[in-house]
Formats: C-alpha cells, sequence, structure tokens
C-alpha cells in the first residue's frame, strides 16, 4: 500500500492538474508522488519576525509584513496591466503590485482580511510598496500555525508562469505531506537508526519540507544526507568486495636485490616517516595477490617521486616490467633524468619516450621493451599508443592524476600480458582521504602528509599593483644572492588574447627593469613551440636566465632548486589548488623562498579568501577544504565524469563529516555480513536492489 502511495503518478495531487503535471515531468522529473518528496528544497526562509509596516526604511531586505487589504483594483491595459492592493496595519500602509500571474492570484485577494506578506519593499513615487510580494490569509499562514521556516524550491520559468513559482511547489508540497503518514516506509535497519538516534524516514522527509522547527530541520536534514551518503558508500564498498574476488592481481614475492642496492647504497636521503608508511602499504598490497589500485596524495615537494622508484624497483626484483607516466613533455622528462641521476650506479635500463623522440631511437625503445631488456620506461601520452608493447608489464605509476582520464588509464592497463599492472596514481591536488575513496571509488588511498626535514616553509604575501616598484626591488636583491625569479602571468581559454597581450606587457617591463646583459630573461607560454619551449626552460633550469616569465604552462612538476621567488600576476583568477600548485615550484632548495600574489586593489569576498588562505598556511589539504568549499567537489579537476555528483540532497564538499560517519557505518555492516544476508539488513538488501532499478548510473564510477 505504501509503495502504491508514493508511485502514485503526480497528476493526482491536489493542486497540480494535467497541465502542471506535464510541466513537473518536462521541468524538473517530478514523475511521482515519491519523486515529489523527494525534490527538497535548496534553502529555508526564517519567517518568525512580522515588521510593522510603519518602520520600513529604505535598505530593508525581505521583511514580513501583517495587515488588511483594502483597494484591490486592476489598473492599465495590456502591457500596463497590474494588479495593485493596499496593505495596511496599525502603524501605517504599503501598496502591493501584481504585474504577472493577475489571473492566478486576483481571485484569492479578499478586502478587509488580514494577510501575512513577504517581499522586498522598494521606494516609488515617495511611497514604499512591494512587486509580487508572497501573500497568504493569516489563517492559513505559516505564522498562525507556529511555523517559522519556509521551505524554498528551485523552479522554472516555465512553471513559474503557470503558478508554480517557489511558492507554489512549496503549496503542492504542503498538500503531499497532508496526507502522508503512515505511508512512507523505512530505508535503514533499525538497529542503525538506534544506533546514530537518526529520525525515521517519515518523520525526516515531513521536516525536510515543513520543519517545525530548526531543531528538528537538522535532525531531518541529517538523516536524510547520512542516507543518501550510506547507501553510495555501500555501493562503493561492495563493489570493491566484488572486484578483489574477481581481478586477481600479479604478485610480487619479495623485495629483492635492486630494492635493498639502492635502499641501503644510493638512496641519497633518510626517507620521512610518512614515505616508509606508504611504500609499506604498497608492499603489502604487491604481496597479497589482490589488484592495486592506489592514489598516492602528497602535497608538492613531499617526495613522491622516490616512492615511485623505490616501488618500481621492487616491481623489476619480481621479473617484471615498470613504467611511469607524466602529463607533460617537460615533467615526463624531467622524471627521466632524475630517475637515471638516482640509478647512475645500479644495473637499471631506463628509457624516455615522448613525442618528440626520433623514429630510430623509438623502434630500438619498442625493441628493448618487447624483449623485456627495458625495465622501466618513463614518458608522455605516447606510451599508451597501441605500438608499444611490453613483454611483461607488472607496474604502472601515473603523476599528475588528474590530467589523465579514466580511460586513458584502462588502456594502460591492457598492457599487462600476465595480468592487469599494480597502478599508483600520483596526486599533489590533495582533497580529504574520505572524499577521495568517493569520487575514485574503486581506489584506494595513501597520503604523504610529511615534508622531508630541513625545509624552510615559504613565506607568502600578497600585494596590491601599486607596490610593484617594491617587488622589482625585491626581486633585484634576490637576482644578486644568486637566487631565480618565477613570473607567473594567468592564461584562461576564454580571453587568451588578453591575456598573452598581459605576458608581453609584463615581459616588456622587466625587460626594461632588468636590461641585458646583466640580466637574462626567459620566457614560456604555451603558443610556443614544445622545442622552443623546452630551450628556454633547459636555459632556465641550468641557471643561464635569472628571471622566468611565464603562463602556466610551469605549474606542474617541473623541479629548479635554486629559484626563490614565485610572483603570481593576477592571483585573483587563479583557483587556489592552482596558487598552490605553482607556489610549489620554489622552496625546493636549502634557501629561504617566497611567494608573492599580486592583485588589483578590488577583489571579491571569494578572491579575498583564497588570497587570505594561502598567506595563512603551506598545507596542500587544508588549502584543498576551503577550495572545495568554495568550489564545491563539482569543479575539482577529474571528477566531473565520476557521476557521484549527481546527489539529491547530501552535498559531498559540505558533508564530509556525515561522509565519514557514513563510511564508517557501512564498512561495519559489511565486515560483519558481507552479502547482506542478515534478516536485520534485509532493508539495506532492498533498497540496493531499488537502486540499481533506478535510473541513476552508478557505472560511471571509475
Ligand atoms: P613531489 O612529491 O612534489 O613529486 P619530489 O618527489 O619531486 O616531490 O621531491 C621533492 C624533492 O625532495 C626532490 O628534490 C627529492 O629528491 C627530495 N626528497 C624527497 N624525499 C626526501 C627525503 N626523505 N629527504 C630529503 N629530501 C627528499
Ligand atoms: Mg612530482
Amino acid at each position: 500500500m505504501s509503495i502504491q502511495f508514493l508511485n502514485t503518478e503526480i497528476d493526482y495531487l491536489k493542486g497540480v492538474g494535467p497541465t502542471r503535471a506535464e510541466l513537473l515531468k518536462k521541468e524538473l522529473g517530478i514523475f511521482t508522488f515519491e519523486d515529489l518528496l523527494n525534490y527538497y528544497p535548496f534553502r529555508y526562509i526564517d519567517k518568525s519576525k512580522v515588521y510593522e509596516i510603519g518602520s520600513i526604511n529604505s535598505d530593508a531586505l525581505n521583511i514580513q509584513l501583517k495587515g488588511k487589504l483594502t483597494n484591490i483594483q486592476t489598473l492599465g491595459e495590456r502591457k500596463g496591466k497590474r494588479l495593485v492592493a493596499t496593505l495596511a496595519d496599525n502603524s501605517g500602509s504599503i501598496e502591493l503590485v501584481w504585474f504577472r500571474g493577475i489571473k492566478w492570484i486576483a481571485p484569492t485577494l479578499k478586502p478587509n482580511t488580514e494577510y501575512i506578506v513577504f517581499g522586498k519593499p522598494t521606494r516609488f513615487n515617495n511611497r514604499y510598496n512591494i512587486t509580487h510580494p508572497d501573500i497568504e490569509p493569516v489563517n492559513q499562514s505559516l505564522v498562525a500555525n507556529q511555523i517559522n521556516l519556509e521551505a524554498v524550491y528551485f523552479t522554472s520559468e516555465k512553471l513559474s508562469a503557470k503558478g508554480l513559482n517557489a511558492k507554489g511547489i512549496f503549496k503542492i508540497q504542503k498538500n503531499l505531506v497532508a496526507q502522508i503518514r503512515n505511508h512512507i516506509p523505512e530505508t535503514l535497519p533499525n538497529y542503525i537508526i538506534d544506533k546514530l538516534n537518526l529520525l525515521v524516514k517519515e518523520e525526516a522527509v515531513i521536516n525536510a519540507h515543513m520543519p517545525k522547527d530548526d531543531a528538528l530541520l537538522q535532525k531531518a536534514l541529517f538523516r536524510l544526507k547520512f542516507e543518501e551518503l550510506f547507501y553510495l558508500q555501500l555501493r562503493l564498498l561492495r563493489q570493491k568486495v566484488v572486484k578483489t574476488q574477481t581481478i586477481k592481481g600479479q604478485v610480487f614475492e619479495s623485495v629483492g636485490e635492486k630494492f635493498n642496492t639502492f635502499y641501503n647504497n644510493y638512496l641519497p636521503f633518510e626517507l620521512t616517516n610518512a614515505q616508509k608508511r606508504v611504500i609499506k602499504e604498497i608492499r603489502i598490497d604487491f604481496f597479497s595477490g589482490n589488484h592495486m589500485n592506489r592514489l598516492l596524495q602528497g602535497d608538492v615537494g613531499s617526495g613522491k617521486t622516490v616512492v615511485a622508484l623505490l616501488t618500481m624497483l621492487i616491481a623489476i626484483d619480481n621479473g617484471f616490467q615498470a613504467c611511469m607516466m607524466a602529463p607533460t613533455e617537460i615533467l615526463a622528462t624531467q622524471h627521466y633524468e632524475g630517475l637515471k641521476e638516482l640509478l647512475v650506479d645500479m644495473n637499471v635500463e631506463l628509457e624516455l619516450l615522448t613525442g618528440s623522440v626520433k623514429a630510430a631511437k623509438r623502434r630500438e625503445i619498442h625493441e628493448k621493451l618487447e624483449n623485456g631488456t627495458l625495465n622501466i620506461l618513463v614518458g608522455t601520452h605516447a606510451l599508451i599508443e597501441d605500438k608499444v608493447q611490453f613483454q611483461n608489464l607488472g607496474y604502472v605509476v601515473v603523476d599528475e592524476q588528474h590530467r589523465f582520464g579514466v580511460a586513458q588509464r584502462s588502456r594502460l592497463w591492457k598492457k599487462g600480458k600476465q595480468g592487469i599492472p599494480h597502478v599508483l596514481v600520483m596526486t599533489a591536488t590533495p582533497i580529504p582521504r574520505t572524499l577521495a575513496m568517493t569520487l575514485y571509488g574503486d581506489l584506494d588511498v595513501s597520503v604523504i602528509d610529511e615534508l622531508p626535514p630541513g625545509r624552510k616553509a615559504i613565506s607568502t604575501s600578497h600585494r596590491f599593483d601599486s607596490s610593484r616598484l617594491r617587488l622589482f626591488g625585491f626581486i633585484e636583491e634576490e637576482i644578486k644572492k644568486g637566487r631565480q625569479v618565477y613570473l607567473v602571468y594567468p592564461l584562461i581559454k576564454e580571453s587568451e588574447k588578453l591575456d598573452y597581450k598581459d605576458l608581453m606587457d609584463g615581459f616588456e617591463s622587466i625587460e626594461r627593469r632588468f636590461p641585458k646583459p646583466q640580466y637574462q630573461i626567459s620566457m614560456v607560454h604555451g603558443q610556443m613551440k614544445a622545442a622552443d619551449k623546452e630551450f628556454e626552460m633547459q636555459r632556465f633550469v641550468k641557471g643561464e636566465t635569472q628571471i622566468m616569465v611565464a603562463t602556466t604552462v610551469i605549474e606542474v612538476g617541473v623541479n629548479v632548486p635554486n629559484a626563490s621567488v614565485m610572483v603570481i600576476e593576477s592571483a585573483e583568477r587563479f583557483g587556489l589548488s592552482q596558487l598552490h600548485q605553482l607556489r610549489g615550484r620554489v622552496g625546493r632548495g636549502a634557501e629561504q623562498s617566497y611567494c608573492i600574489l599580486m592583485t588589483g586593489n578590488k577583489l571579491s569576498a571569494d578572491g579575498k579568501l583564497r588570497m587570505e588562505t594561502m598567506v595563512k598556511t603551506n598545507d596542500g589539504f587544508e588549502i584543498a577544504e576551503v577550495d572545495l568549499r568554495l568550489r564545491g567537489p563539482g569543479d575539482i579537476q577529474g571528477t566531473q565524469q565520476s557521476g557521484l555528483l549527481d546527489l539529491n540532497i547530501a552535498d559531498l564538499a559540505k558533508d564530509q563529516q556525515i561522509l565519514t560517519m557514513a563510511r564508517n557505518e557501512a564498512v561495519e555492516v559489511l565486515k560483519e555480513d558481507a552479502n547482506l544476508e542478515l534478516e536485520k539488513n534485509n532493508r539495506l538488501l532492498i533498497q540496493l536492489k531499488k537502486m540499481i532499478k533506478t535510473k541513476r548510473n552508478w557505472s560511471r564510477i571509475s
């Protein structure tokens, strides 16, 4: 019976009718009673306060009034046609005006009856009026029912034109909620409800739409968000269980000679505890026979590369080949050079494959890959071309994950002949662990949360364009000390031409202030040929130039330890994670480093918060949290296609605490009852089955 009620077509709801029903289906995807109940408000207005009409002043925002209506009349013709009424209380009177929906509203207005009115007053001809106020007879209003919070719903223009504006949707919700008692089946097991002291489903649904008070509203939202996130986690975790049961990983049986030789004789520093912990986590996966699919998060400079190297040596020790893929040629080359240097006294065959490797060399690499003499291949996207065939690829490291799509990763997996190679995805864009595990469904997550010792924290400051002279003075001093300087300009697609001009202007003014031959300046931007970029980059790396003027092409990975100053121009135009990435280009040597954020004087609230956050902290996780709050998870690179973001009521960015709770609870449930066979978990099984049938496409999870 309950199910039947929820499945009732929306046409049958009081206040809907065929025209509105058609629109609700088309515009909002609301077909049934259940769909409408699942259409939650996006905010609530506090209506606990009623103003005196006489006390209205010009800067009032939306306010609530109570009074009697007089002078209700329709004036004007055609476009000038309007409905006008006067609302009066003991302190004064105000005019109410409607230009649209007159047909709907006029018949509902009765003279000498008390109404509650809500809207924003504006001054016109020396009097106040409110256009298109919300209006309700006092006896029907929330105030009369002592409900202080009114739900506000998103709607569309077409719906509004048919009387289903935010208020109209609220009204039909009210009609529905009035009849749902005993029709909403519980969807969580009782033992979880009791344990976490949750509202029962029915109570939660009622209070989300028509909260009795704020406390109940909060409990209702908590219950509904928890449920949504809990089922999300339950699904993800079950998928993972199934995966581990069906996909077998290569077994690396032991840490061997190459790993030990390198670790004991050639590792140039002591590993940090975080690095050791992560290597151990990876080793456990390697030995387990399970397939590893792991995300390694670590701030810029935290030393992810050496973790990659040491674990690649384990693969080699077990007779497998390894490869490491980077998003740009510059970065791939740097990895290659870095690894070559570290491995100089080791008997490990290493090659670099990028788009610009010549045909002869390419053939040689292909051959060495296929006959198994090549141990490690470093490269760019060139690695995933079909021509590249390994003899026995066992381990794939992907650097700066967010630049690669899921599809590209899976092409790499297919290159393992004996089975799927283990995968380590490294990213310097940290996000909270629970969120990462959710967004990247099947990935386990490791974190390096500690920088190598002896690093001086980068000193970050925010300066306005007006203090440019002082900035130049500072740059000069640093160069005198033998340091190098980055100057970065934004390059954003939509305004590419303008940005390009900014870059050129900037370059010229720098060149005037720092003339040749005393100073040498490099410039790198996206419109240059790859070879020219590379040449300029190399001049800077070798220390032949002191200043690097660039667009964000230098964002990822580039390592010049002698560079101690990062100036970011128009910093307000960068997102937080990008600013943090850029800052990570300095502070790689022993010297004190500086990051200077240059902005115009006018900053948006968001922009200001971004600058303040950068100045306040060097911690990538903290920055990621703020970033997430500002932008929401939909804007985090690489997550758009994950399909997890069309959540109905929860918000992965804002509800992280609930997310963590939900995950822990799901873990507990599956630990006890992996296949949900226990009687007490019956509701979980039913609900999961129902979810599989519904339209949401879960398979998009990577
Ligand atoms: P990222 O995590 O940003 O890729 P890298 O792997 O490039 O960081 O490491 C940054 C620098 O720190 C490199 O020069 C590397 O040699 C050095 N490094 C890494 N681990 C340690 C350590 N445990 N102690 C000292 N220096 C380290
Ligand atoms: Mg790196």
